[in-house]
């Protein structure tokens, strides 16, 4: 085995700690945004690509999947976070064959993610032979045959493990998902298990379809937005002028979180004078800081309520819309009477005020949007978090109608179509079907593995070769050592990469790291310009072209990478036309519309504004499921049986990072400047347990009698509800077992990990 610190360093950098702030963006995100550009791009390129980005005919943000407007500013349609975004891609930094025969896989482990992934863009394909410690070059060709052959050695297809991220386009999903379908498996965890999964699940049971229903348009049309477990101003930024605009036009904005986060207190729009010169626009008119994972307490309370003012004044639930589209109301409501409003109110931590507050705003408003993110999914209970949800709008008849509906705010900007064209471990007969007839091979009809469990089937060694289309695997896992041990038991780890990253040293006994073209760099085949396609968080398709110089002459873009995989393993064995369809991105169109329903004629409307995929939640229309009527659901409430110093712990990102990307140690709304390993914790709590600001601490989660240990973390007395915690992701991570996850969804627990403090200093 190699001599690999898998979790990297836990020394500190100096922390600074200032009061948080009260609002986001303003000038302060311009200037802040444009120094990322400039530092990792100059100025020349920065105005050349940000001129591009998010704009028609460039290349769309990398960053998170939030919808762009019809009509685009010209003064920029981004955010800080999507500046940030592109700046790592683009940046004029290199990881060259020299770079890596200067440091040594063991040397690079032990610096922090950021140091990692401010190294640069790789810029040649490497390999890692087997017992060596430093990555050096290999032709593609070569890279390719070793693929081949480490895949035509296993003793069976699920052997291989396929990852994808949520940054990869529609078109290189659907031929990785159709190469990994020929080769005979459907392992094919994705970067969509560890976050919306649940909402996936939860959606699909209630509503028919995994996805939200909600268009951009609808927020200006909503009476009422519910942002649950959902931390906009970092993650989604630009949805804050959507809420600008609804706020403009009189919507409420009511906020269910832990934590009260800078940007839905007041947004100043930097696209705005008022943002710039003015106080900018309070977000939220109702603030409910629930404490972490009592959210079904929260929607249970509401609704008992709800019902009860229904009985009473009348009209606050739809009993037509109830009696017509749903089933199982009445289960619900008879469920309810279980609890007693108090014993509900006891569990959220909230006053009874606030609630009341809540519940007339909902009693007196029809038009609702409730949004959310991974507050609500990863928990033992995500799926029930969402179904939760689903009751709420349901009982209000708040689905199918202009400025009401779910909202699943997706965190990374393809993650949705990647699904969408085929990358799923669940089998469906009938997609299989679609495949044979459209390809002429019989897809492997036993259900594949997801991540926690290819992990563990890693692990095991029941599978030894782990491709990532994409992503930083061990990074946005759970149970980081766990994991780290997983990838280095495979024989064969290959990563699709554009940066440096963690996983790449944490490999398999060979490892591949092949390069890829980014998303705004021109991708051109025969000096003709090609372009991809995504979509958004809302289900509507466009183009994404690049149009910067790539970051090296060795780089495939990753239809053609996927392609050539296929090739070297195939040869001539297959009927597939793989080479073709990696350069001519039309005809992978074509096939992905023989496939797939909803995307006639491509290419061409791709080309032009773009287009949305069917949706029938849209209409109201729940034929499609079992009874032909949306369900409401029983949810019970979370048990997490925590022992008297077991406190729950969510994990969460800072602003100057994107899912595994850090591109700063500032979380500068937390005012918590220069450091990472810091644990929030209760003001009130942390004197009564001797805490004081910067003492150091070690955090443990004992699950089944296994304790594991984040060493070295920095208090901070925070307004967080007492008996919750929250750390930053990745540091965190090593905390949540691999084998506790959300029940259906099997996302990790990452929101509600018990966990105890020990103090060291
Ligand atoms: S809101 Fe999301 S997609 Fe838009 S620019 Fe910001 S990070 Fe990129």
């Amino acid at each position: 085995m190699r001599d690999i610190n898998i979790v990297g360093p836990t020394d500190f950098t100096d922390i600074k700690i200032e009061e948080p702030q009260d609002y986001a963006a303003g000038l302060p995100a311009v200037k802040i945004a444009l120094g990322h550009a400039m530092k990792e791009m100059g100025i020349a390129k920065s105005i050349a690509t940000l001129s591009k980005l998010n704009q028609k005919g460039g290349f769309d943000c990398p960053g998170c999947a939030w919808p762009d407007p019809t009509h685009r500013s010209s003064l920029g349609e981004f955010c800080e976070n999507g500046v940030k975004a592109i700046a790592e891609e683009a940046t004029n930094k290199r990881v060259t064959p020299e770079f890596f025969k200067k440091y040594s896989i063991t040397e690079m482990s032990n610096w922090t993610d950021f140091q990692i992934g401010k190294s640069g863009r790789i810029t040649a394909p490497m390999i890692l032979r087997p017992g060596s410690h430093h990555y050096e070059p290999i032709e593609w060709s070569e890279a390719f045959q070793v693929i081949a052959d480490e895949l035509k050695q296993l003793d069976d297809p699920n052997q291989g493990v396929f990852y994808t991220s949520g940054r990869s386009s529609n078109e290189a999903a659907f031929l990785y998902g159709l190469f990994i379908r020929a080769f005979g498996t459907n392992n094919m965890p994705d970067c969509s298990n560890m976050c919306h999964e649940s909402s996936g699940a939860g959606l699909f049971e209630t509503i028919g379809i995994g996805k939200g229903s909600v268009t951009l348009d609808d927020f200006q049309d909503a009476e009422v937005v519910m942002v649950i477990g959902q931390n906009p101003g970092t993650n989604h930024p630009r949805m804050l002028s959507a809420l600008e605009k609804l706020k403009a036009k009189g919507g409420k904005v009511i906020t269910v979180n832990p934590l009260e986060e800078a940007a839905l207190v007041r947004f100043k729009n930097p696209q705005e004078p008022k943002g710039i010169i003015a106080n900018g626009t309070a977000i939220t008119d109702l603030f409910l800081q629930v404490r972490i994972n009592q959210d079904v307490a929260l929607l249970k309370l509401l609704l008992k309520k709800l019902a009860d003012l229904d009985v009473e004044r009348g009209g606050v639930f739809d009993h037509k819309f109830i009696e017509e589209k749903t089933q199982g109301f009445e289960e619900v409501l008879a469920e309810l009477d279980q609890y007693s409003e108090n014993e509900l109110l006891e569990l959220t931590g909230l006053s009874a005020e606030k609630v009341d507050e809540c519940v007339e705003l909902l009693a007196n408003n029809k038009r609702i949007i409730i949004c959310w993110a991974m507050g609500l999914t990863q928990h033992k209970n995500g799926v029930d978090n969402i179904k939760a949800c689903v009751n709420l709008l349901l009982a209000k008849g708040s689905i199918g109608i202009k400025g009401g509906g779910t909202c699943p705010v997706r965190g990374h900007s393809n993650v949705q179509g990647d699904r969408t064209v085929g990358i799923t471990h669940h089998v469906s007969k009938k997609l299989n079907e679609s495949f044979e007839r459209v390809f002429d091979f019989q897809p492997p009809a036993e259900e594949g593995l997801d991540v926690v469990h290819s992990i563990k089937a890693m692990h095991e060694g029941d599978a030894k070769v782990f491709v990532a289309l994409g992503g930083n695997f061990l990074s946005a896992a759970s149970d980081t050592i766990y994991t780290g041990e997983a990838l280095m038991n495979c024989n064969l780890t290959v990563s699709i990469s554009t940066k440096l990253n963690r996983t790449h040293l944490v490999p398999g006994k060979t490892s591949l790291i092949l390069p890829t073209l980014g998303r705004s760099e021109a991708d051109k085949t025969n000096g003709k310009e090609r372009f991809v396609t995504v979509e958004n968080s809302m289900g509507r398709v466009h183009q994404s072209q690049g149009r910067l110089q790539p970051a090296s002459d060795n780089l495939m873009s990753e239809p053609e990478i996927v392609a050539n995989m296929a090739e070297a393993y195939f040869g001539d064995e297959s009927k597939i036309q793989w080479l073709e369809l990696g350069i001519n991105y039309d005809l992978t169109r074509e096939k992905i519309s023989q496939v797939f329903n909803g995307f006639d004629n491509y290419s061409e409307r791709a080309k032009k504004a773009g287009f949305d995929l069917p949706n029938h939640t849209r209409t109201g229309d729940f034929s499609k499921l079992p009874g032909g009527k949306a369900k409401f659901s029983v949810t019970p409430l979370p048990a997490h049986d925590l022992d008297k110093d077991e406190f729950l712990l969510m994990t969460i990102r800072t602003h100057d990072q994107f899912n595994t990307t850090i591109y700063g140690l500032d979380d500068r709304y937390r005012g918590i400047f220069n450091e990472r390993r810091v644990v929030m914790i209760n003001a009130d709590e942390a004197k009564e347990l001797e805490l004081k600001k910067s003492d150091v601490v070690n955090l443990t989660s004992t699950y089944d009698r296994q304790v594991r240990r984040a060493e070295n973390f920095l208090v901070i007395p925070y307004n967080i509800p007492k008996g919750n915690l929250a750390c930053y992701f990745p540091e965190a991570n090593v905390l949540i077992p691999h084998d506790q996850f959300a029940d259906k969804s099997n996302t990790p627990i990452s929101k509600s990990v018990k966990v105890r403090i020990e103090k060291v200093s």
